[in-house]
């Protein structure tokens, strides 16, 4: 499996809309790899993790093929990671063109939003149909086993993070979480997945949160954690992601502490395979 990241940052994106810390200030003057737009990946070009405000300018940055794609597994309900009011350009005033069902999932809260933002929303006129997840319900998705996994963050909705599986390879991709809650944990140990490639929130980068969201002191943890239960081992690739510039580190800080520790600190266009 391949997953490239096309969105790297948090909420407020570095530099972030209205900053001007030293991480901010550098970030617009060097450009490249410290510019980070809101969260979202692409698996194998089929699958989109999340729909952020800058999906379209993922689009136009990456050039996948937007149009065709079926699948959105969507975290949570905040607005770096959904923004349904771009679904409405899906009906045929904006699309005079044939497109696929678009089948997007996520919670309860992602569910309101997207009824919020079109409320007139008609299965043929959008070419949508939105699936309810429950934690731990493992889903069919374009031939991808997913289940999604219960995270420690926003504590008024139920936000989720994703193992996918195809065969006999394994993702876990986890932002917008803390350190994983005791029902994940036992999830994961009684499933044993045997996981390629774990990708984790690190939005605190330098310091230590473990509730909301993960910094280094975070991760760390949770990759030997899952070391230890023989989920990860060698051959496992760790990645980061979802990065705040309040973590006080730019990229190139980041991606060389982060590389110290075992992880590869993505960004924007990063790909990781499995
Ligand atoms: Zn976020
Ligand atoms: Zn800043
Ligand atoms: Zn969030």
């Amino acid at each position: 499996m391949e997953l490239q990241y096309m969105g790297t940052g948090a909420a407020e994106g570095i530099p972030a809309t209205f900053c001007t810390c030293r991480v901010c200030r550098e970030a617009a003057g060097r450009g490249g790899r410290e510019i980070r737009t809101r969260s979202q990946a692409l698996l194998d070009g089929k699958i989109l993790f999340d729909f952020p405000p800058d999906a379209y300018a993922h689009y136009l940055a990456y050039r996948f093929d937007l149009p065709a794609i079926e699948h959105v597994l969507v975290t949570h309900s905040h607005m770096d990671h959904f923004f349904p009011q771009e679904f409405e350009l899906r009906s045929k005033g904006f699309v005079p063109t044939p497109l696929p069902l678009l089948h997007i999932y996520g919670n309860d809260k992602v569910e309101q939003a997207l009824l919020a933002a079109l409320p007139q929303r008609d299965e043929e006129r959008h070419r949508l149909r939105f699936h309810r997840l429950r934690p731990f319900e493992r889903i069919d998705a374009g031939g991808y086993a997913v289940t999604p996994l219960l995270a420690k963050h926003d504590p008024t909705e139920q936000c989720l993070f994703y193992l996918v599986e195809q065969g006999d390879r394994a993702l876990l991709y986890a932002h917008d979480t803390g350190i994983f809650p005791a029902e994940t944990w036992d999830y994961l140990d009684s499933a044993k997945p045997r996981l390629g490639l774990v990708s984790l929130d690190c939005t605190t980068a330098a310091f230590k949160d473990g509730n909301n969201h993960m910094g280094l002191p975070d991760v760390v943890q949770v990759r030997e954690r899952l070391l230890k239960m023989g989920l990860a081992g060698e051959t496992t690739v760790f990645t980061l992601n979802h990065f705040s510039h309040n973590g006080g580190l730019n990229h190139r800080e980041l991606s060389e502490k982060a590389q110290g520790m075992g992880f590869a600190a993505a960004w924007d266009g990063f790909i990781a395979t499995c």
